[in-house]
């Protein structure tokens, strides 16, 4: 059984209940966790606004230094944290390994933009003012992040705001929470308070967060739903709200593509994670002349792809999260099929795989919402265009194309915060990530990212202190 951890020590839940943690793989319990309650949020806000106090005041190069020794020890524990992330996600420890080191590059990167951050001087608008711009820290960030990126997305968020000097308390999704639990290995460090986590359920723990009154910046990822949940609880006491929500992510391939590359990527964003990603290629326009051909390559790499649990060095495609998930994209596939579409390859179980929420990787000629690629064909750019803007989401998209005018045009006319050409799902610390339309608010990563965590004040000082004409009484 884990613990939370609060101001530094373990401690049991205060419910004394406990939720399981399931090997999506093997169906076989992992580990147990405490079901924190309201209380347990009281205690870590608590903690945290105590150590906010003295955080806020620690010089920026120290705040740096401790950044940077985070990034050290995820890359020593990297082993560890890599099976971790694959025994509760699924996710294979190849691709686990490469996101802890890349974690580690995420609290570097903040330590070295926190180092070279400064306010303004602004011209004065009086004799003998001196105007001064200065940002400062939020005060306690509550982080929720969901089930499919459990360690990255909580770096996202807290890498910066601790850089700028905020503290967190950090609640994880309840089907992945051991990764982020032993993050104490890397934080304990830090001066006891400043980082938090607790688990339990989002509609009590997850709430509680987002209500508490001193925690005025609640850090999002998850669906859409959640977060228009949480954007009403925010409003009640305007907090500031960062909101990383679901997408639905068109790719567009045309005629004058590699295309062999554009099957290689397109595949690689639509089975990645079991389709698990919210940048995942969800519906896919391929241009008329090449769309015959592209199905065909398609449905061939497809057929080919290994499903396998993640421990094994051969598996391509892991499973889904849960039964229930799993259980959903089967019936949606099938509902589909009852209406006449045309399933070109998979949409299935997998044959040999009798545990483990394994779904075969599935090729559509409609369009359908899950680990399951639709491809559609297209005439001209302007219909491929609209067709990806056809919709509330606008987190992402990729275009297939060497035709620079083409790919000027979509850049400029695309309706989302990620913007992908011949090379989807790429991150970048440097480099802003977040979506538009109802994908979400704000961004993560790159300066925008370290000003969610921000505020800005303007200092008016007139240093001489002299009697303005306009003061009463009037003469
Ligand atoms: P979810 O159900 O919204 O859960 C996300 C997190 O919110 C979990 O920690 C959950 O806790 C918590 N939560 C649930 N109800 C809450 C409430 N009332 N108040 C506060 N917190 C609450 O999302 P999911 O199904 O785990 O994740 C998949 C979704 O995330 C997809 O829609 C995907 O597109 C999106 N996503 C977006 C991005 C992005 O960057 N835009 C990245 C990754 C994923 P429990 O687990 O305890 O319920």
């Amino acid at each position: 059984m884990r613990r939370l951890w609060i101001d530094g020590e373990f401690t049991n839940g205060s419910t004394g209940q406990s939720i399981q943690v399931v090997d999506p793989a093997t169906e076989e319990v992992v580990d147990v966790v405490p079901k924190g309650g309201v209380a347990d949020v009281d205690r870590a806000v608590a903690a945290a606004l105590r150590a906010f106090a003295a955080w806020k005041r620690v010089p920026a190069l120290q705040r740096a230094d401790l950044l940077v020794e985070t990034a050290r020890r995820l890359r020593a524990n990297q082993e560890d944290f890599a099976l971790t992330l694959t025994r509760e996600t699924g996710r294979t420890l190849r691709k686990n390994r490469g996101y802890v080191d890349w974690s580690a590059t995420c609290f570097e990167y903040y330590a070295g933009l926190i180092r070279d951050r400064r306010g303004r001087v602004i011209p004065s608008a009086e004799p003998g003012q001196l105007n001064l711009v200065i940002k400062e820290p939020m005060g306690v960030v509550g982080c929720i992040v969901p089930f499919n990126y459990p360690l990255m997305l909580i770096v996202w968020k807290v890498a910066p705001a601790l850089a700028a000097g905020n503290t967190v308390v950090i609640k994880p999704a309840s089907q992945t929470p051991l990764t982020t639990l032993d993050l104490n290995r890397v934080f304990d460090h830090f001066p006891k308070g400043v980082v938090n986590i607790i688990t339990g359920a989002g509609a009590e723990v997850g709430d509680a967060l987002v209500m508490h009154k001193d925690v005025p910046c609640i850090a999002f990822t998850g669906s859409t739903a959640t977060g228009q949940r949480i954007y009403r609880m925010g409003a009640e006491r305007i907090k500031k709200l960062h909101l990383e929500l679901g997408g639905s992510d068109a790719a567009i391939v045309c005629a004058d593509c590699d295309l062999e590359a554009a099957v290689r990527a397109v595949a690689w964003t639509g089975f990645l994670n079991a389709g698990q990603v919210c940048t995942s290629a969800e519906r896919v326009y391929v241009e008329q002349p090449v769309h015959g051909r592209f199905l065909e390559l398609f449905s061939a790499l497809t057929g080919k792809l290994v499903v396998g649990p993640g421990l094994d060095p051969k598996t391509e495609v892991t499973p889904l999260i849960g039964s229930k998930e799993r259980d959903q994209v089967d019936a949606r596939v099938q509902q589909a099929r009852r209406e006449g579409a045309e399933i070109v390859t998979g949409g299935r179980r997998p044959e040999g795989l009798p545990k483990g929420w394994f779904y075969e990787p599935t090729v559509l000629k409609e369009e359908i919402f899950g680990p399951v690629v639709p491809i559609m064909p297209f005439s001209t750019f302007d219909e491929a265009l609209a067709l990806a803007n056809d919709s509330p989401y606008g987190l992402g998209a990729t275009l297939f194309s060497t035709d620079a005018k083409k790919v000027r045009r979509y850049y400029e006319e695309i309706q989302v915060g990620n913007v992908w050409v011949n090379d989807p799902l790429v991150d970048n610390p440097a480099g802003p990530f977040g979506g538009m339309k109802m994908s979400g608010l704000g961004r993560e990563l790159g300066e925008e990212g370290l000003e969610e965590f921000q505020q800005t004040k303007h200092v008016h000082w007139d240093i001489e202190a002299r009697i303005k004409p306009w003061w009463y009484p009037l003469c």
